[in-house]
């Protein structure tokens, strides 16, 4: 309940993950500050949907040319505050947010033109129907710190061109990548009190549930999405829930185990494996397997682990000593129920204190923790099968479906795969490159969530359809009061008319119901 809340007293402070340096103390945003930022967000709102789409869409406009002209001061901010490398902060952050704005500017028009519906039925011959799409109101997105930029971005910039108001609560560890988000969007013209982030801990977020809304975007954990979904239902807020992943890669016996190899590789320690679409399972052919691991090995071996900021890192920290922690927990789990530690499996305590070795693990089996819990680290387990349908199986041996990849020479029998596997994604002979396909929409099934953001499906995700229905004359419907036992017996002929298969029945139930139209209506 909102009045059990007691956030106003604390700070936040962003650190750097790869040097502990403190970056910025910033103050929490109280129970009451973010009411009246859903407030202010609620009293502008219509103002900004009156402005109206060529001028919203002037506005990201000026957005992507400011946020293009800044990429390399804004991905440095993303480097310093979430440790990732700055090859990936412009790649998966900032080129993302760019791509999100294109494909935005390029689609709105068709969302959210009045779409037609006509009808079949012969009486509603009359009328004439369509959908309008209208914004929901205030939008309330809660984002985590693994992509502190281009997550909150994609679903806010959504937000903004369909019409709504936005209040923002970024994860606690990665505030400021979220006001440069806002900076830049103020600097294109949007109004403060339509975007506004509120800084804090958790009970920030859970505040912005208890506000006054109109639909919440919430990305981040099982656990946490479990909470938000109750609070949720509390009140009957719409949701849109992006989870958790356990994500598997498959790579079959006519894979070419180099390319197969170096996406696992990529896939598993890419954003130090802090990535919701990460390979955390990758089962391999048997006839493949033991070329694969030591092409895996190998590949390993020549990550390069450091500072984001040095152009030859290609690996940074963890986000934490807690998600160093889980990490750890769950190698040495393995370890001790008998996996094969092959390369890494350790910290790197000469780098700092939250950098942990890209480890490959082998002998995993179904019991591990790191087989069916989110690991979120540089881990990459690799497991034998022994053909297509029992791979099939391992894969869906899960709770959680976000996405899945398969590689093979063969296309045909990829797709025929895909169809197969329980994911909200899969990709054939590439993977996690589907987030940053702004046309592709991104959501998982089970455990990893509900509904879907990105693509024409995110964007519908934004607005409210309304059915409007006009009927071209104004007199007493054939349908209306009052009944009476020749009324039942006329519609029950009509039904013959419409549905019966014979001709001759369908011509008599025509006639008998024709009288219906000029009985006398109340
Ligand atoms: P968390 O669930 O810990 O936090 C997510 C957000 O929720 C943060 O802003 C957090 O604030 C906030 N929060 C925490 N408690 C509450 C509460 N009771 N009510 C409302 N909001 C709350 O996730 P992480 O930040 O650790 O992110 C990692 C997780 O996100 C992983 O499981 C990953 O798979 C998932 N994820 C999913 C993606 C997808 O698209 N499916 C994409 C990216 C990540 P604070 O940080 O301040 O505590």
């Amino acid at each position: 309940m909102a009045t059990d809340l007691q956030i106003a007293s604390q700070r936040i402070v962003s650190l750097n993950p790869a040097t502990g340096e403190v970056l910025r103390e910033i103050e929490c945003a109280g129970e009451s500050e973010v009411r009246d930022a859903v407030a202010r967000a609620r009293a502008a709102q219509p103002g900004w949907a009156e402005l109206g789409l060529r001028r919203r869409i002037e506005i990201l406009r000026k957005f992507q040319a400011g946020l293009y002209a800044r990429k390399s001061e804004v991905a440095a901010v993303i480097t310093r505050e979430a440790g990732k490398p700055l090859a990936e902060a412009l790649v998966t952050e900032v080129l993302v947010v760019l791509d999100a704005a294109r494909f935005l500017i390029d689609n709105a028009w068709s969302l959210l033109r009045d779409e037609p519906v006509p009808h079949a039925n012969i009486v509603a011959k009359l009328k004439s129907g369509w959908l309008v799409r209208e914004p929901h109101g205030v939008i309330g997105i809660i984002s985590p710190w693994n992509y502190p930029f281009s997550i909150p971005a994609t679903e806010t910039l959504a937000a903004l061109v369909t019409g709504n108001a936005v209040v923002l609560k970024p994860s606690e560890l990665t505030p400021i990548s979220a006001l440069e988000l806002a900076r830049l969007l103020y600097e294109a013209g949007v109004p403060e009190e339509i975007l506004t982030v509120v800084l804090g801990e958790g009970l920030a977020g859970a505040a912005l549930i208890e506000s006054k809304i109109d639909k919440l975007f919430f990305t981040g954990s099982v656990a946490t999405g479990k909470r938000v979904a109750e609070a949720a239902a509390r009140r009957l807020l719409p949701v849109v829930l992006e989870l958790g992943g356990k994500d598997a890669m498959l790579v079959l016996d006519d894979a070419d185990v180099d390319v197969a190899s170096s996406a696992a590789v990529w896939g598993a320690m890419m954003n130090a494996g802090q990535t919701c679409l990460s390979v955390e399972r990758c089962y391999v052919h048997r006839s493949l397997y033991d070329q694969f691991v030591a092409s895996c090995a190998k590949k390993i071996q020549q990550l390069k682990v450091g500072i984001g900021t040095d152009s030859g890192t290609d690996v940074g920290p963890l986000i934490s000593e807690r998600q160093l922690r889980i990490v750890e927990t769950q190698v040495d789990d393995a370890r001790a129920l008998g996996a094969n530690v092959v390369v890494g499996g350790h910290r790197l305590p000469e780098l700092g204190s939250q950098f942990y070795a890209p480890t490959l693990i082998t002998n995993v089996s179904r019991g591990m923790k790191l087989m069916h819990e989110e690991t979120f680290g540089p881990l990459l387990p690799v497991i034998p099968f022994t053909n297509d349908a029992e791979a099939v199986k391992l894969v869906n041996d899960s709770e959680f479906g976000l996405a899945a990849s398969v590689f093979t020479r063969d296309r045909k029998r990829g797709e025929g795969i895909a169809k197969q596997l329980n994911a909200g994604a899969v990709m054939i002979n590439d993977l996690l490159s589907c987030f940053a396909m702004p046309e592709a929409p991104h959501g998982g099934t089970g455990a990893s969530g509900i509904g879907r953001t990105h693509g024409l499906m995110g964007m519908r995700e934004m607005v409210c359809p309304k059915y409007i229905d006009s009927d071209m004359l104004a007199i007493k419907k054939v349908w209306w009061y009052p009944y009476g036992e020749a009324f039942t017996r006329q519609m029950s002929a009509f039904v013959e008319m419409l549905f019966a298969r014979s001709a001759a029945r369908k011509m008599s139930g025509s006639l008998k119901s024709a009288a219906s139209l000029w009985r006398k209506k109340l």
